[in-house]
């Protein structure tokens, strides 16, 4: 008997694998390629909500756990994931440079926020009244750790690469059964996925899908992560990853034209040197009606758990979450009331 059957391979499902092993635990994975939000991600973490400079849910906890997660993952797996990189966030005028002072006071943002205003030097850029400066902030390479993390449980002989058939699950009072795997608990971690699940689609995950270009600007030169109508990140050799959207009618992960056109003209506001567009990619974050994760144990199988709805804030919440459902189903430690599925109990009985 094993202990876990892990379903979704993406930051959810890694992040407890993470876990598993760290607890010496036996598991086996069962994934496929259906959702793609952590195979695109932008991949930035950074605790401040630029919009209005407020300090994103809970995030002094996660950012402390973000930094040391990613950076065993890649003593283990011999590979760079974390690239840290100053986020600047392009002032639109005199007034939201002082709003970005009076915020850089308040305490918890004081710790993220530069009170320097750093003045424009890229010529390809137009920024007149400058940039505030996020501290501790980078960017995760999501697609590059899902796949090295893909081939490390292949090698192991823990992966299974299928779509998980519900039909095929056996619930019994200790354990679950599929196909030959007999496991003392299963956990969910499908992203968008879980729509389709019999036990946990009760859950109000809407699902936001994000589409993001990636360009190829040789006269650019930027080493920071600027923010203005959208993201640009660099990349290697001249790239920079462009983002994101947010559409909450489409549920594919097909890219639009629509949405090309859309960054394509938040991105000329600002950036003035010729580019060429060379990818195009899009995927479906696990939104939930109240922004926050959803985590927990099924309403009456106590073998069958959740881990989702980490929405736009995958790589942070991710480590925080995982830890947060290991520590509930072995050592029975409550779980944070916000993220607990037992919020949304009233609906299962409903559905
Ligand atoms: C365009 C875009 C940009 C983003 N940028 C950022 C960013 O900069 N920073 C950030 O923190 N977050 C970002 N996010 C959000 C982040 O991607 C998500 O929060 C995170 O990836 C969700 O991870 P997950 O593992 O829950 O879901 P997913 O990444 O969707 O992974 C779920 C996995 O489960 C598999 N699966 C589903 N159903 C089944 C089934 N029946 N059988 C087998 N396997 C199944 C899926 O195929 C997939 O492999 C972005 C998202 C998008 C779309």
């Amino acid at each position: 008997m094993m202990d876990y059957i892990v379903v979704g391979l993406g930051l959810a499902g890694i992040s407890f694998c993470e876990t598993l092993e760290k607890n010496g635990k036996s598991f086996k994975v069962i994934t496929d390629n259906s959702q793609q939000a952590s195979q695109v991600a932008g991949g930035l973490y950074n605790p401040v909500i630029l919009k209005r400079f407020t300090l994103a849910w809970n995030a002094q906890q996660q950012i402390e756990q973000t930094k040391p997660f990613y950076k065993h993952l890649e003593e283990k797996l011999g590979e760079v994931f974390d690239h840290e990189l100053p986020v600047l966030r392009k002032f639109a005028s005199i007034e939201e440079q002082n709003n970005w002072f009076e915020a850089a006071d308040r305490p918890g943002l004081d710790h993220f926020l530069s009170t320097i205003i750093q003045p424009n030097h890229n010529p390809s850029v137009e920024a007149p009244f400058g940039f505030g400066e996020v501290k501790y902030t980078g960017r995760i390479d999501t697609g590059t750790l899902v796949n090295t993390y893909k081939n490390y449980l292949d090698q192991k002989g823990q992966l299974q690469e299928e779509s998980f058939e519900y039909a095929a699950l056996e619930v019994k009072e200790n354990s679950v059964v599929y196909g030959s795997i007999e496991a003392k608990n299963i956990v969910f971690a499908c992203g968008f996925g879980l729509k389709q699940s019999p036990y946990f689609g009760y859950l109000p995950l809407n699902g936001t899908k994000g589409e993001l270009l990636v360009i190829k600007a040789p006269e650019y030169k930027e080493q920071n992560v600027i923010k203005s109508g959208v993201f640009t990140i660099p990349l290697e050799n001249d790239t920079y990853l462009v983002g994101a959207t947010y559409k909450w009618k489409d549920k594919t992960n097909v890219p639009t034209e629509e949405s090309k056109n859309e960054l394509l003209e938040k991105l000329k506001t600002f950036l003035k040197c010729e580019f060429e567009v060379i990818d195009h990619v899009a995927g479906i974050r696990p939104t939930v009606v109240d922004r926050r994760p959803l985590v927990g144990r099924h309403p009456e199988h106590s073998n069958l758990y959740v881990l989702n709805g980490f929405g736009s804030r995958g790589v942070m919440i991710a480590p925080y979450a995982s830890e947060q459902l290991y520590n509930y189903i072995e050592n029975g430690t409550p779980l944070d009331k916000e993220i607990n599925i037992e919020r949304f109990t009233k609906k299962y009985y409903l559905a």
